[in-house]
C-alpha cells in the first residue's frame, strides 16, 4: 500500500476509536486549555516533519483537550453528533478536496447540493424552487437572508444598496421578537443596520412571538421598507412562533419576512411536530442548521431564500477570470458570502440517504420524546422544570439562582454529562438540548441520576440558599 494510504488509514482508525470511546468516556475535558496550551505551545519547529508523524503528534497532543460533543450524554448548547455515513462522508470528501464554488470547479459538489439541499426543502416542507446556499451555520444563513431581505425591500424602494450603500438610504424596519437569537442581532450589525434598528415584539409565556404585539408593533411605524424576523424553535425553550399569523401580519405591511429555524425548521420533517411549524413555506427566506439536528459534521447551515433571484441579486458577484457564475440560474457561490469553500453537500446528501424521510422524522420524534423524559425525571426529583417542552429544549431550576449555577458546574466537573446554563426571564437555569441521534433512554436516565446526585450533594453542603 502506498503512503497516503496508509496515512488515510491510520487517520480513520484513530478518529474511529475515538468516537467509539464516546459513549462511555467522561463528557467533559481530561484537561482545560490552560494546561493544553502549556504542554502544545511550543516554537515551530526549523526542519519538516514526516506526515506520519505529524498525525500521531497531533492526535496525541490534542486528545486530550476534546469534549466528547458528539457523545450521547452532550446536552449542552444545541449540539448534534455527526452520523455515521454523514462523518464517512466528510472523510471522503477532505480526501476529495473540492473547492464548492460552482459546477464548473466541481461538477460534483454543486450537484451533491442541489440534490441534498432539494431533499431538504421536500423534508421540511419548503417550496421546491426556493435557493438554498449552504452556509457554515446559521449565523451565516441568517447573514445571508437579511442581506437578501435588504436588498428586496430597498429595491423596492428603488433603492441600490448593493451599489449605493445604506448611506441615504430610506429607513429600513426590522421587526424582530424579544426573544430573538443574538446572531439575527450580530447580522444587522454586520449589515450596517445596527442593533438599534430592532424594533422588539414581546413574546408569550414560553417564549414566542406575541402576535397581537407584532401587529401592534408593525401598525405603529411608517409605511416603508420593513422586514419581520421570525423564529421556529426558541434556543432557550423551543417555543416557535406563530408562523401562519405572523407572515399573515407581516404581508398586510408587505414585510419580508424571514424565519431563524436553526434547529426548530426540522419540526417540519416530523408528522407528529409539523403542526408548530404550520405556515412555514409562506415566508420568503429560511435559516436552518444542518450540525445541529440533522447531525451532519461541523460546519454546515442553509440559507434558503423563496426568491432565488433576489437571493442571488444581493450576493452574486463575477470577475473577468471566472466562469459558470452570474447566469440566469444562480450557481453555488452566487448564494453564499464566500467564494471558496469546502463541500458541505456530500456529508448532507449521506445524513439523509442514511436516514430517509423515516429516519429524519425518527430523529427529530425521539430527541423530542427523550427531553420530555428528561423534564419527568428531573420533575419527579422536585426539580423546578421552567419552560413548556415542546421541542427538545428543556429548563429547570434548582431553587436560587446561586445554587442552580453551583450545580450546572457541578455536573460539568462530574462528566457523566454536560450541560449549560443560560439567563432567561432574569432567572438562571440549567439549559437542556437533545439534539443527537445516539442518545438513548439509558443516556438521559443515568444523566438524570448524575444531576439529583450533584444536586443532592449540593442540598447538604449549602442547605439554606
Ligand atoms: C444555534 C442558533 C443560531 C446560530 O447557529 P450557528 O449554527 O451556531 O451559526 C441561530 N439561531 C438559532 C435559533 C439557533 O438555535
Amino acid at each position: 500500500m502506498d503512503d497516503l494510504t496508509l496515512l488515510f488509514q491510520r487517520a480513520a482508525e484513530l478518529a474511529a476509536q475515538h468516537r467509539s470511546g464516546l459513549a462511555e468516556a467522561p463528557v467533559r475535558a481530561a484537561v482545560d486549555a490552560a494546561t493544553l496550551r502549556q504542554r502544545v505551545d511550543t516554537a515551530i519547529r526549523d526542519a519538516p516533519t514526516p506526515a506520519g508523524a505529524v498525525l500521531e503528534e497531533l492526535v496525541s497532543a490534542f486528545t486530550p483537550g476534546l469534549v466528547a460533543t458528539p457523545g450521547p450524554r452532550f446536552f449542552g448548547f444545541v449540539i448534534g453528533g455527526a452520523l455515521p455515513a454523514a462523518s464517512a462522508a466528510d472523510v471522503v470528501a477532505v480526501g476529495w478536496d473540492q473547492c464548492a464554488f460552482n459546477a464548473v470547479l466541481s461538477p460534483a459538489a454543486a450537484v451533491a447540493e442541489e440534490v441534498a439541499g432539494g431533499w431538504l426543502k421536500e423534508l421540511v416542507g419548503l417550496p421546491a424552487d426556493a435557493s438554498v446556499g449552504f452556509v457554515t451555520g446559521a449565523q451565516g444563513a441568517n447573514t445571508v437572508s437579511l442581506a437578501t431581505a435588504r436588498h428586496h425591500v430597498l429595491a423596492a424602494a428603488g433603492w441600490d444598496v448593493e451599489r449605493d450603500g445604506l448611506p441615504g438610504a430610506p429607513v429600513v424596519r426590522v421587526v424582530a421578537s424579544v426573544e430573538r437569537h443574538a446572531t439575527i442581532d450580530r447580522a444587522l450589525r454586520l449589515l450596517g443596520f445596527g442593533t438599534s434598528a430592532v424594533e422588539e415584539v414581546a413574546a408569550d409565556r414560553n417564549g414566542a412571538i406575541d402576535v397581537a404585539d407584532l401587529e401592534a408593533v408593525l401598525g405603529r411605524g411608517e409605511p416603508g421598507p420593513t422586514i419581520v424576523c421570525l423564529q421556529a424553535g426558541n434556543v432557550n425553550t423551543g417555543a416557535c412562533d406563530d408562523l401562519r399569523a405572523g407572515t399573515a401580519l407581516a404581508r398586510r405591511h408587505d414585510a419580508w419576512v424571514h424565519v431563524d429555524g436553526a434547529f426548530g425548521l426540522w419540526a417540519g420533517a416530523s408528522p407528529s411536530k409539523a403542526h408548530l411549524v404550520d405556515g412555514v413555506a409562506l415566508a420568503d427566506s429560511w435559516s436552518c442548521d444542518g450540525h445541529k439536528w440533522l447531525n451532519v459534521p461541523y460546519d454546515c447551515g442553509f440559507a434558503i431564500c423563496a426568491h432565488p433571484q433576489v437571493h442571488a441579486g444581493s450576493l452574486s458577484y463575477t470577475a473577468s477570470y471566472l466562469t459558470g457564475q452570474g447566469g440566469p440560474t444562480p450557481a453555488l457561490g452566487d448564494l453564499v458570502p464566500e467564494s471558496s469553500r469546502r463541500a458541505r453537500g456530500f456529508t448532507v446528501w449521506a445524513a439523509l440517504r442514511e436516514l430517509g424521510r423515516e429516519g429524519v422524522a425518527d430523529l427529530v420524534d425521539r430527541c423530542c420524546t427523550l427531553a420530555q423524559r428528561f423534564a419527568d425525571g428531573l420533575g419527579a426529583g422536585s426539580v423546578e422544570v421552567v419552560n413548556d417542552v415542546v421541542l427538545n429544549q428543556v429548563l429547570v431550576s434548582f431553587g436560587s439562582d446561586a445554587r442552580t449555577d453551583r450545580i450546572i458546574d457541578g455536573v460539568q466537573r462530574d462528566g457523566t454529562c454536560w450541560l449549560g446554563g443560560t439567563t432567561w426571564r432574569g432567572r438562571r437555569l440549567m439549559r437542556v438540548s437533545v439534539s443527537n441521534w445516539s442518545t438513548t433512554e439509558a443516556d438521559v436516565d443515568r444523566s438524570v441520576a448524575a444531576i439529583l446526585r450533584v444536586a443532592a450533594a449540593d442540598a447538604e453542603q449549602t442547605p439554606a440558599d
